[in-house]
């Protein structure tokens, strides 16, 4: 770890860090828990230490430091955790803080994007509020919007002109960068090359798309142009260094809060339907952009809540980016409950033209899941005839299946019998067997600890000089008598801890699976060992190395006899005999003269 990182990691307070991202409740006198943003539960097993800064899942094992905290849940490398750690805790960045120059290159890159973007959003809020934003302010007025709700999201305008935003960023970057940011456009030449930029966003209403931390890396471009000339209704920013469609919610840095306090989040598909309905004070809310839901951000979502409440179009579009966004949710476990609006209104119109009482009661009438597909089998199916129920069935099957949770699967698939009025034995089974046949989970455990491995731990641990003496026992032990440690799961764990010098005990030990062992065992305990529960320890890992020994010696004994090999025999008889005499002195320390 470079200076600065360590620097940065002194400074930093994990728990503050960590309650950015979810949260955190006291439950010790060391330690914070809440649920685990790296696995779906229910009831909360991930621990931060608030002393010795690291943070464990006793779920999923997960467990780290502060950076493997932020580099996991952001999903970066180290050295850009680092950088987000230090931001986080007003720490300036020295210059050279990357591994490699591509790495700084690319981060700078990225820097240079954000400054873009942030100038862009302000011109482009700016020609909003001038002349020639009229025309856009009217649309907004349209549709509701105050000039509050156009603050908050930070709503502009690009007007109808190929170079005054290029001429206004042109002084800030060069051709390259700007060229990345995609903000403009290009057109290829006859030599393939590509021509001068232009504006690529005109004549539209800008609505800015911005990361988890509020800083905007793209937008959305609403034309106001209409016939021939409009183009496409909405063009989004392309794929750039900053921003990838896939990676992103909209609206989740607004949301984030809500959703943790509300302990579940709404799904909206438009945009304007997000802003609208978080603008009536309604502030969980979050859109997917119309498309159906990437892993990634499944993955980004599950920080918060595993509980989410989808409210898309009635339309056939919507439904099926609805059902490929369901369906991905399920499997990753979440529970999904289904908003559909009556007069087929999207969720933007609903709530301006009914008010937000009626689409709060909307939202507490919504169906569960299994409910909502049932309901879709049979009208996609209607009737009663045996082919009928057999193809509401199929297409429920796969819905069933997926689910990874055996007891709701279960219901799920007696409910389907019931409402679809299956009675049939054979069809009965065949969802029977779709519910048995999902494989559940099944969590990948370390070894669990002996009592012995963790005095042990906690005494190689040990940071204070006041219990150095327990620290030093230990390491001793270990350096004289490796072979009474060999056996141990976590031996490769305490040789590192013992050479670690003033490190932190999480920090050298390499293997993940001990490492979550060592947090397990410095969450469980606040006081280091005490001299003597150290020693006992040391007495009891001897006695399982002898008595070990013994029980070898013993087949060997054995083996010779067999074989007639009298010389071997006597060795062997005689290391017996001493192992013997050594055990019974270690059951009693001071054996009586004779
Ligand atoms: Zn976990």
């Amino acid at each position: 770890m470079s200076d600065f990182a360590q620097t940065v990691k002194q400074q930093a307070d994990i728990v503050k860090v960590i309650e950015g991202y979810i949260r955190l409740r006291k439950a010790g006198a060391q330690n914070y828990s809440g649920l685990c943003p790296f696995h779906k539960e229910k009831s909360p097993s991930f621990s931060v230490h608030a002393v010795r800064q690291f943070y464990h899942c006793f779920g999923c094992q997960a467990s780290g430091d502060v950076f493997s905290f932020v580099g996991k849940i952001e999903n970066v490398g180290f050295p850009e955790a680092v950088r987000i750690v230090a931001q986080k805790c007003g720490i300036p960045l020295p210059k050279r803080e990357y591994s490699s120059p591509e790495e700084a290159a690319g981060a700078r890159l990225r820097g240079r994007l954000l400054e873009l973007h942030e100038t862009a959003t302000a011109w482009f809020e700016e020609q909003l509020r001038g002349p020639e934003g009229a025309v856009a302010r009217e649309y907004l007025a349209g549709r509701g919007m105050t000039p509050e709700g156009i603050k908050t999201f930070r709503i502009g305008y690009a007007p109808d002109s190929f170079n005054s935003l290029r001429d206004r960023l042109s002084g800030m970057a060069d051709n390259e960068t700007l060229r990345a940011c995609g903000l403009f456009s290009a057109k290829e030449q006859g030599d393939g090359s590509l021509g001068p930029i232009y504006d690529r966003f005109r004549k539209r209403v800008m609505f800015p798309i911005a990361n988890e931390s509020g800083r905007v890396i793209a937008f959305t471009a609403r034309t106001l142009e209409t016939g021939d000339k409009a183009g496409a209704k909405y063009i989004n920013s392309p794929e750039t260094p900053l921003y990838s469609k896939s990676l992103v919610l909209f609206n989740l840095d607004k949301a984030r809060t809500a959703i943790r306090q509300y302990e579940f989040a709404l799904l909206v598909e438009g945009q304007m339907d997000c802003i609208s309905v978080f603008l009536r004070g309604i502030q969980n809310v979050i859109a997917t952009s119309g498309t159906a839901f990437t892993e990634q951000q499944v993955a980004l979502l599950r920080r918060h809540t595993s509980q989410v409440v989808v409210n898309f179009d009635p339309d056939a579009a919507g439904s099926n980016a609805a059902e490929k966004s369901i369906a991905l949710l399920t499997e990753e476990g979440f529970t999904i409950k289904i908003v559909t609006l009556d007069g087929g209104l999207d969720p933007d119109r609903y709530i301006r033209e009914r008010g937000v009482e009626a689409y709060t009661a909307a939202l507490r009438g919504a169906r569960r899941q299994s409910d909502y597909l049932i309901e879709r089998a049979r009208q996609m199916f209607p009737g009663a005839s045996a082919e009928q129920k057999v193809k509401a069935m199929n297409y429920l099957l796969p819905h069933i299946r997926r689910i990874p949770e055996k007891l709701t699967r279960n219901q799920f698939a007696a409910d389907a019998a019931q409402k679809l009025g299956i009675d049939s034995a054979v069809l009965r089974e065949e969802l029977h067997q779709a519910a048995l046949r999902r494989r559940d989970h099944v969590e990948v455990r370390a070894t669990a600890l002996n009592e012995v491995e963790r005095v042990l731990l906690r005494a190689l641990s040990v940071d204070d000089p006041e219990n150095e003496e327990a620290r030093r026992m230990a390491i001793k032990a270990l350096a004289e008598q490796p072979a009474w440690f060999e056996h141990l799961g976590t031996f490769a764990a305490m040789q590192a801890l013992a050479g670690r010098q003033a490190r932190d005990p999480m920090d050298v030990v390499e293997d993940e699976a001990q490492r979550a062992l060592l947090a397990e065992t410095l969450l469980a305990e606040t006081k280091p060992p005490a001299e003597s529960e150290v020693e006992s320890a040391i007495q009891e890992i001897q006695e399982r190395a002898m008595e070990h020994r013994l029980r070898e010696l013993r087949t060997l004994i054995a083996e010779a006899e067999r074989q007639g090999d009298f010389t071997e025999l006597a060795l062997l008889t005689q290391q017996k005999l001493e192992l013997d005499r050594a055990l019974r002195q270690l059951h009693n320390p001071r054996p009586p003269e004779r």
